[in-house]
């Protein structure tokens, strides 16, 4: 009897499109295989939850808008749902509300299993403050950053700004401390461009960082996959010709961004970026999959650990499905065994 997956898909965050694309993806991948058969269920971008029969209409006609219903019964109705007719559920969401462990609490709350990791390592690592407070008291190697709320800006912009001048050198990187997708993150060079650049960064959320900046960084990902004993592939670096892999470099049209895999560094800098992924892994109590993302300075030979993504991009052409494919695990075996280890915990 084949394994029946719900993969959730779109959601309230900014990140929208980013899941319906590899919600897709997914969906296609497992119409050929007969062990799994699966459908999308669409959290429309107001919240709002689609019931499957909507999901199939939204996602035939490429819009996710909810038109009705999406409150609190048909929430109810659509667990009940999930519980009887699905085994496993994938949430598939970028984001808050998706891949910080609201979801995967209500579906804790459930008892349903699902794909990736829990409640508490999906919110740690969505919060890139948290995460680095996580692993700086594990002593992972990080860029230096300043953390700041809206409250506390607001009250004393100077005191911040003063701060992120003394402690950490210019340029910067300002980001809000929940996003991805590069959403709200940009570089500053001087202090102008920095008070913007943290308006900007607090506009999507109430707290925010600015980073000290790798310079001529080379961004270095591995994909992990595991439960209890993880295991990491090879490592990819991610080539691009904008000032720095921002959203339009992402997802824009006409951008060049180039894919290497395996990067073309040392085999020494493959195996700690390797070895640093899986203990960063463990020590966030990461389960099913992860990218964990990389700085690498060439010139130092310094290694600092950027962020964990807890849910990827997950088209057969994002990174985390391709670092395996490079490996000659495909993107079937990879769901297949995401299946397995959501099912195994
Ligand atoms: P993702 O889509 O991978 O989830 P994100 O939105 O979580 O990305 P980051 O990965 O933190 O954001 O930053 C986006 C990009 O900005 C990085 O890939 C890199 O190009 C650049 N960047 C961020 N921080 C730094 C830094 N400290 N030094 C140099 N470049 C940086
Ligand atoms: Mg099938
Ligand atoms: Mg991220
Ligand atoms: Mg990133």
């Amino acid at each position: 009897k084949p394994t029946r997956l719900l993969i959730l898909a779109g959601g309230r965050s900014e990140e929208h499109q980013v899941s319906i694309a590899s919600a897709r993806a997914v969906l296609e991948a497992t119409k050929t295989m007969v062990d799994i058969d699966s459908a999308v269920l669409v959290v429309a971008r107001n919240g709002f939850w689609l019931t499957i029969e909507e999901s199939r209409k939204a996602l035939d006609a490429g819009t996710q808008t909810a038109e009705s219903g999406g409150g609190l019964p048909m929430l109810h109705a659509i667990i009940a749902e999930m519980i009887t007719d699905y085994d496993v559920v994938f949430p598939l969401m970028h984001g808050p509300f998706g891949e910080d462990g609201t979801v995967q609490g209500l579906l804790e709350l459930a008892g349903i299993p699902y794909i990736g990791c829990g409640v508490l390592a999906s919110a740690v690592c969505m919060d890139k403050i948290m995460t680095k407070e996580v692993l700086r008291a594990n002593h992972v190697p990080q860029v230096r950053f300043v953390a700041t709320t809206r409250d506390e800006y607001a009250a004393d912009p100077a005191r911040i700004l003063g701060e992120v001048k003394e402690r950490l050198d210019a340029p910067w990187f300002v980001k809000p401390a929940n996003l991805g997708s590069s959403i709200g993150v940009s570089k500053a060079r001087d202090e102008a461009e920095l008070e913007l650049a943290i308006t900007k960064a607090l506009s999507y959320g109430r707290r925010a960082l600015i980073e000290e900046s790798v310079v001529h960084v080379r961004e270095l990902e591995v994909a992990v996959l595991g439960n209890a004993t993880p295991e990491a592939s090879l490592v990819g670096e991610v080539v691009h010709s904008s000032d720095f892999y921002d959203n339009e470099a992402k997802y824009g049209v006409g951008c060049e961004v180039r894919i290497r895999i395996p990067a073309h560094v040392s085999a020494a800098v493959c195996d700690s970026i390797r070895e640093l992924a899986l203990r960063v892994y463990k020590i966030l109590d990461c389960a099913g999959f992860a990218r964990v993302d990389f700085f690498y300075q060439e010139r130092t030979g310094e290694i600092f650990l950027n962020e964990v993504n807890t849910i990827p991009g997950f088209r057969p052409t994002s990174m985390y499905p391709r670092l395996w494919e490079a490996g000659g695990v495909g993107y079937q075996y990879v769901i297949r065994q995401l299946v397995k280890l959501a099912l195994e915990r």
